[in-house]
């Protein structure tokens, strides 16, 4: 069993992780960059380190700095968390090599779908639905990639297999642009992901996201944890997420859980991991596989009782996985709103001195934040200072407490995007359900 765990992140999740492993009797290594010594969990954890300056290079996405932070502390396994190195298959490598345990999955699974041709000829194999599309590289030959695309049908989105963050991507509605688009996109990804080779697929115009949630361990079991939804999204980045998602039947949860949890089989996945969907007419199409925790894993582990972290360390530990498919009965309906230090209409980034916090509270209602009256957000990271997650009986019931929670939650000193979320509460598509990924930024006239 892992006795010491080092964290090698920063913010909500480095606290979440820290809660968990202090549940399990597991000690904790924070590290942290010099801008970061007043975090909640550095304060908290048995030891922590300084890893490097402000500036995330030389300090969270330093692996020389990581590695020796946790020979120096003797921690027998490493965190990722989500973001900075959780998804850098060279960063997986070499905590192994170094002889810790890296929590989450092998560096060659990170490999395989941290390149979205190779994740989806994975998924193809093990028949899980993926959006139709040329089935690999773009061929050099231009009347072949024009007969492909009028054969997918327009419009199309061409992608770089390398490709992340919702950048190296080209929407084309028209024939005529196809040629151009293809050579732009495959400028810029060989520029930004030192990667050139991209590919087309169907561009769904109007599709919701919707994920599952996976755990796997090292004997060959996996399961599935339903699934989320998390449609309410600003460039790419979510806002709002909920479990389960509106108008997924139990049948279609079944089906499609079942094959994410077949297709973990397959892959010899290891740990927690969530498998992206676009959601369209009814079918589920696979885009991509998330190979690390979710900022929005609370909302499932509100409805299924089960505690992703905690699992997670034990598959990582070598454990077998006790809970059995059977055992998961999601109850009731849970939603998160992300807290962001930003402007609620500029969404201009607001760091600085909070100098209130007045946290929600009552059943059913969570707060993950490391933020506390007096503390100071830094510029230099990403915006988001917490998260607020309810739970209730139901979806109207969810939406009813996460609106009075929301109207509790005072935070003063820095701006926040609480006014966006009230206004998301009570917006008639969010509350009808099922709005598609276009829906926000519409309603805000982007
Ligand atoms: P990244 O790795 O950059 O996050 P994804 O493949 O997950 O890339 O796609 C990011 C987002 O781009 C999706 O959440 C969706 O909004 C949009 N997108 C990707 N593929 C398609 C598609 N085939 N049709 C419509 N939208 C898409």
């Amino acid at each position: 069993m892992i006795k010491k765990v080092l964290i090698a992140n920063r913010g909500e999740i480095a606290l979440r992780i820290l809660r968990a492993c202090h549940e399990m009797g597991i000690k904790t290594v924070a590290v942290h960059s010099t801008a970061d010594r007043d975090l909640k969990h550095v304060r908290l954890a048995d030891e922590s380190v300084c890893i490097g300056p402000a500036s995330s290079i030389d300090s969270y996405l330093n692996i020389p700095a990581l590695i020796s932070a946790a020979e120096v502390t003797d921690a027998d396994a490493i965190h990722p968390g989500y973001g900075f190195l959780s998804e850098n298959a060279d960063f997986a490598e070499r905590v192994e090599s170094s002889g810790f345990i890296f929590i989450g999955p092998t560096a060659d699974t990170i490999r395989i779908m941290g390149d979205k041709i190779a994740a989806k000829a994975a998924m193809e194999k093990s028949g899980v639905p993926c959006v139709p599309g040329s089935g690999g590289a773009v061929p050099d030959d231009p009347e072949i990639c024009l007969k492909m695309a009028d054969d997918i049908g327009y419009p199309i989105i061409i992608k770089a297999t390398g490709g992340g963050g919702g950048r190296g991507m080209r929407v084309v509605y028209d024939k005529s642009d196809l040629l151009e688009s293809i050579v732009l996109t495959k400028t810029e990804a060989g520029q930004a992901f030192n990667n050139d080779v991209v590919f087309m697929e169907k561009f769904l115009e109007k599709p919701r996201h919707i994920e599952f949630q996976v755990l796997s361990d090292t004997h060959g079991n996996a399961i599935h944890l339903c699934e989320r939804d998390c449609s309410m999204q600003r460039r790419n980045q979510k806002v709002v997420e909920e479990a389960p998602a509106p108008g997924i039947t139990p049948e279609q949860r079944k089906k499609m859980g079942e094959s994410v949890a077949k297709a973990c089989v397959d892959i010899g996945y290891r740990g927690a991991g969530t498998f992206e969907f676009l959601y369209e007419n009814n079918e589920f199409y696979f885009i991509e596989m998330n190979t690390r925790l979710q900022v929005e894993h609370p909302v499932t582990e509100m409805i299924t009782g089960v505690d992703l972290v905690k699992q997670q360390i034990l598959i990582a530990s070598g454990e077998a996985l006790k809970i059995k498919q059977e055992d998961i009965k999601p109850t009731g309906h849970a939603i998160e709103c992300r807290i962001n230090a930003e402007d609620s209409e500029t969404f201009v980034p607001s760091p600085g001195c909070v100098q209130r916090f007045h946290v929600p509270g009552g059943f059913g209602v969570r707060v993950d934040s490391h933020i506390y009256g007096g503390y100071s957000v830094p510029p230099y990271y990403d915006s988001m200072i917490g998260k607020l997650i309810v739970h209730a009986e139901n979806r109207q019931g969810a939406i009813q407490r996460m609106r009075g929670a929301l109207s509790e939650m005072v935070i003063e000193g820095i701006k926040t995007n609480i006014p966006l979320q009230r206004r998301i509460m009570d917006d008639t598509a969010f509350v009808a359900g099922g709005a598609g990924i276009d829906y926000l930024e519409k309603k805000l006239g982007l």
